[in-house]
């Protein structure tokens, strides 16, 4: 029984002796009987939302229209959702009514895959209405019911199946992955952002060359934006060390080096993904150094100065999955050795050069200020004052 639940015990058990029922389900009964660690513990109860916030004294009305209420118990925040089942859909995804239902297996029959329609009582007892448990064990994501129509209900159950595949390194029980492949064209009817988050899950999986196989297969690439001629470039993806990508920025540039693309290309195609534009500042910035990584080209000191550490160390995890690149300590360590960091570190500014040169504030000036500071970066000129006002004389002249 891990922690978490421990915790969370006090909160069933008010409900229950409310005189509801309420559960442990989802994702943390799945990771706990994995042995994972929990992120979020998910409750799902008989009680309407109202009635749970008559039992607890906390509570903030988080999704209500949808039966979840979180309730604040000995400073943590626990999902409270009601028993519900999601009958009318539209268009392909989930509604946005659903109906609120005493049964819990009501409730655990609209849910994805059996391993994610366990629930556990306080008791310990757990409740296994579809096989999940069987399924666990034989290391299968298996859709509940009939995979055709819960695909056909909400089209990214299909990504969160390869999804969980590259999380958990389970297979894909063959007829839910039939039913992903005679259905993948579905999932251009969910918004690009719902199949963005899943595809970095997928990508941040610890398996995540086999989550991505599958991706491949079931042909759910094909919906995807900049993704659906990509085939040979994706497959090639597969192929590398499954050594896990740390972070969203990683996992674009890595997508970006194998498509081809440019810095500058690089951003329509993170714009149709509706990707944030810190990331897509990242992923074009490092895309160059990448190249030079993978060139086997040493990066100028410039390089390191202009691009920024964390976007060198990007360019070098990803040509580290190529086999090339170096040691992080070792580029951390060139980084810190150069002669400035930043421009203000510059040992002179433009009031400066007004000063002591007459000059005018223009042009000039903003292109006089960034050739010294370059000569500076490269080691070519010493950063201090006289050396740089002579320079910079010698330059107008
Ligand atoms: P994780 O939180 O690790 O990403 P999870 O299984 O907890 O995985 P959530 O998105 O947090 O996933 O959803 C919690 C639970 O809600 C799932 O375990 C599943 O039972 C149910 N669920 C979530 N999304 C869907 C969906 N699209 N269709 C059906 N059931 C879903
Ligand atoms: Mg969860």
């Amino acid at each position: 029984f891990p922690i978490e639940f421990t915790q969370a015990k006090p909160v069933l058990q008010a409900i229950t002796s409310a005189g509801y029922q309420a559960y442990f389900v989802g994702g943390s009964v799945r990771d706990a009987l994995l042995g994972k660690p929990l992120h979020d513990v998910d409750i799902a109860t008989s009680a309407y939302p109202a009635e749970i916030k008559q039992i607890f004294k906390r509570t903030v009305d988080t999704g209500i229209k949808h039966g979840t209420v979180t309730v604040l118990q000995q400073g943590q925040a626990y999902e409270v959702t009601t028993f519900r089942t999601e009958s009318a859909y539209q268009d392909f995804r989930r509604p946005d009514h659903v109906t609120f239902v005493r049964s819990l297996r009501e409730d655990l029959k609209r849910r994805d895959f059996t391993i994610n329609a366990l629930a556990l009582q306080h008791d310990g007892t757990i409740i296994d209405l579809f096989s999940g448990l069987a399924d666990l064990k034989a290391r299968l994501i298996r859709a509940v019911g009939d995979p055709n129509q819960r695909f056909h209900e909400d089209a990214l159950r299909m990504m969160r199946a390869v999804r969980f595949k590259s999380q958990l390194n389970f297979k894909i029980e063959s007829q839910t992955q039939t039913a992903i492949s005679n259905q993948h064209q579905l999932l251009k009817k969910i918004a690009v952002e719902r199949v963005h988050d899943e595809l970095i899950k997928l990508m941040l999986g610890k398996n995540w060359t086999a989550g991505l196989n599958s991706f491949i297969a079931t042909q759910l690439y094909q919906t995807c934006p900049g993704l659906s001629t990509a085939k040979k470039a994706l497959f090639a993806l597969t192929t590398l060390p499954t050594v896990p990508l740390k972070t969203e920025s990683a996992v674009w540039l890595l997508f970006a080096h194998q498509l081809g693309l440019t810095p500058k290309t690089v951003k329509p195609f993170l714009k149709q993904w509706k990707s944030a534009n810190n990331i897509i500042q990242s992923v074009s910035r490092s895309l160059p150094l990448l190249d030079k990584f993978l060139a086997q080209q040493n990066l100028s000191n410039w390089d390191y100065y202009y691009a920024g550490l964390p976007i060198v160390l990007l360019a070098n995890q990803i040509a580290q999955l190529y086999g090339l690149g170096a040691a992080p300590a070792q580029l951390q360590k060139r980084y810190h050795q150069l002669p400035i960091q930043q421009r203000r570190q510059l040992a002179l500014d433009g009031g400066d050069l007004l000063h002591h040169l007459a000059l005018q504030p223009g042009p000039q000036l903003g292109e006089l200020l960034a050739k010294l500071e370059q000569q500076v970066v490269a080691g070519n000129l010493p950063n201090n004052r006289q050396a740089l006002l002579q320079s910079a004389r010698s330059m107008l002249n």
